[in-house]
């Protein structure tokens, strides 16, 4: 898909399947479930979407899914993992190689987010700046026990190693058209990413709006450690990109990527999935 004079595509590492009251918090299954269809063991379909983008000058990714090549077979049973589309071989299906990408722009360090960065300790996109919040990065690695169980070390403490880290505090500009916008809420180092050309603009929508189901306020995972910032920094969002016609990428639908919002006449909004 073009946004003005960049290209920005979607690569998926596959689906994870996590537990419906984790990904729905406080929402009662009775809500939440007109909606998403749950299995036997009570988990729903989660997309482990990246958004890639290519500009005149370097190409970007935005997070790096699961990774489930590194995964226990035991481990991988719990999150049902779909082990028939990994994101090398989608990055491969666009005509990326791992070799190509100069920027790897990780939200946070949560499991579901950096897996695909490292492979037995050594780095996929092994030419890439990793750029990650300072905040994000104590935080992952002085685990408290209430975050703790979110992060894997040997998953990200190898970029450090290999001189591939770069850290970052606060809204940051990382290339020509894409900017790190420091969000906290659902980590407080959490970061998301604002990519723009000639005017048009596309919101990594990550964890503030995890899919379409999410898109009303009280929707908040579990996982938010600081529920109510993510809710009204999703509200502004939301409102901003209604106003200003904003494309959006939904990181965790199972289907759905780049769409728009619209107001659907009722004091809240409407998603409009956009075809690729
Ligand atoms: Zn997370």
């Amino acid at each position: 898909m073009k946004l003005g004079q960049l290209d920005v595509l979607a690569a998926s590492d596959g689906l994870a399947w996590f537990d419906g009251g984790g990904i729905f918090g406080v929402v009662p299954k009775p809500l939440w479930s007109r909606y998403v269809q749950a299995d036997e063991k009570n988990r729903v379909a989660v997309g482990l979407n990246s958004l890639l983008i290519r500009t005149p000058s370097c190409t970007a990714i935005v997070d790096t899914g699961m990774g489930w090549e590194d995964w226990p077979p035991k481990k991988r049973k719990i999150y049902n993992l779909d082990n028939t589309v990994n994101l090398i071989d989608s990055l491969k299906k666009l005509g990326i190689e791992p070799g190509d990408i100069d920027l790897v722009l990780l939200t946070h360090l949560h499991i579901d987010h950096v897996g695909g960065c490292l492979i037995d300790g050594k780095p996929v996109f092994s030419k890439a700046r990793h750029i990650v919040q300072k905040q994000e990065w104590h935080d992952a690695t002085h685990p408290h026990p209430v975050r703790k169980g979110a992060y894997l070390p040997h998953q990200f403490m190898g970029l450090k190693e290999h001189g591939l880290l770069e850290l970052i505090e606060g809204d940051t500009e990382i290339a020509s058209g894409i900017r790190a916008v420091a969000a906290g809420g659902h980590t407080r180092g959490y970061q998301t990413f604002m990519v723009e050309s000639e005017g048009k603009k596309l919101f990594f929508l990550g964890e503030t709006v995890g899919s379409p189901v999410h898109i009303k306020p009280h929707y908040l995972m579990a996982y938010d450690l600081y529920p109510v910032d993510v809710a009204e920094f999703k509200v502004d969002i939301i409102q901003r990109g209604i106003r200003e016609n904003w494309l959006f990428f939904f990181e965790h639908d199972p289907q759905l990527t780049f769409a728009r919002f619209e107001d659907d006449g009722d004091g809240g909004a409407k998603v409009v999935p956009c075809a690729l």
